[in-house]
């Protein structure tokens, strides 16, 4: 069986407003797949880290003093989303045609470009949409040879509870139950999955859970920062001719902010969501710490799936039968050197995580 690695980018933003503000100096550095981080106290001290991609998108525009775009930067160094969906997203969707489990993870600080790399604000779509354009696209371009059905939902990881964000009344009732059944493994009971046969569908039922989110985020006074956001698209492909069934999952995580918890405000409550939030994706490092002690010939005994919600649903992705691709995001900024240096040891760690990813194909029934 073929092992592969978890594949891992970085991407650095540009300054935002506050950065800018407080007169904030550029940290990062690039060559092609090496990043070189200089710490602001000790100029002297810099750490390279390689990974599989690096986009520089600290530079893309010319701004003026209120951090308003003025012109395209003719440099032409940004790296836009296009190109990310070039190197990230082409790869997933041509891994899941091929009958893969695929994963895409993006973990980074609070406001480091996440949801911009996954999502995308506006015009500048993220890796999501162009991905189910692009499936939609070769799903018609391949309509000979196979019959398609794609299934997608969204969830949403707050406080260990599992919301459903497309369907209202999943909040109240509490979250739904994660099971585990031998073959098929960790899974949300009841999770609302829709049937879709357009990418226009599925854009309207990502907005629709993005305003689920944020509605109960702000009605709870909580911060949607603090929550992992997991959209699949299961896509079974029927080819006739072979009377097969090719069957895969693709996992689209937008983490949580991986800064350090601050517990403020109303105690009892702060603190168990603290804790708990911790839980998620404290697991998910000790997890991937694990994986990659395993894939150096260290004795591990355990590896800790089970002690949250978010590594039971991303087993298979961790270790398992998935292709996994995690983009770690960074602010440029001096002020933010501690996080950032942690969010690429973490990468760093994530990088040498092994998978065996199979062809999930059965005689169609
Ligand atoms: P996160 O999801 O990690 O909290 P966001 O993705 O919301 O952070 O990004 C914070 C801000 O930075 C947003 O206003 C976003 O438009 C901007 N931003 C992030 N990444 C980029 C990028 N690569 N290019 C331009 N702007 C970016
Ligand atoms: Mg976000």
């Amino acid at each position: 069986m073929q092992k592969d690695c978890v594949r891992v980018a970085v991407r650095v933003r540009p300054f935002n407003k506050r950065e800018r503000d407080a007169g904030s100096r550029c940290i990062i550095s690039m060559v092609p797949s090496s990043i070189t981080i200089q710490d602001p106290r000790d100029p002297q001290n810099r750490r390279s880290f390689c990974f599989d991609y690096t986009y520089w998108s600290h530079s893309g525009f010319i701004q003026d003093t209120t951090g308003k775009y003025l012109s395209e930067d003719t440099g032409g160094r940004y790296a836009d989303q296009d190109t990310v969906f070039q190197d990230l997203g082409e790869g997933i969707l041509e891994n899941s045609l091929q009958g893969y489990n695929a994963t895409l993870l993006a973990y980074g600080q609070t406001g480091s470009g996440k949801s911009y790399s996954m999502m995308g604000y506006g015009a500048n779509k993220g890796l999501v949409p162009k991905l189910c354009e692009r499936l939609f696209e070769s799903i018609k371009e391949n309509q000979d040879s196979r019959r398609c059905q794609v299934f997608f939902s969204m969830l949403e990881i707050y406080n260990e509870q599992v919301i459903d964000l497309l369907s209202r009344g999943s909040r109240a009732a509490g979250g739904l139950r994660v099971r585990e059944e031998q073959h098929r493994g960790f899974y949300v009971e009841g999770l609302r999955t829709v049937p879709c046969e357009t990418a226009q569908q599925v854009e309207q039922l990502t907005e629709q859970g993005m305003r689920t989110r944020t509605t109960a985020a702000t009605h709870m006074n909580a911060n949607s920062s603090r929550s992992h956001m997991l959209i699949s698209l299961q896509l079974k492909q029927i080819f006739s001719k072979e009377s097969t069934t090719k069957q895969s999952n693709i996992n689209l995580v937008d983490l949580a902010g991986s800064e350090r918890q601050k517990l403020s405000g109303s105690e009892a409550d702060r603190l168990k969501e603290g804790t708990a939030i911790n839980l998620s994706l404290t697991t998910l490092g000790n997890v991937i710490s694990a994986l990659a002690d395993v894939a150096v010939g260290k004795k591990v005994v355990h590896i800790p799936y089970r002690e949250s919600v978010l590594t039971k649903l991303l087993q298979s992705a961790l270790g398992g039968n998935s292709r996994t691709v995690m983009i770690a995001t960074l602010s440029p900024a001096d002020i933010c050197y501690e996080e950032s240096l942690s969010t690429l040891r973490y990468a760093e760690r994530a990088k040498r995580i092994q998978n065996r990813a199979v062809v999930n194909e059965s005689p169609t029934e």
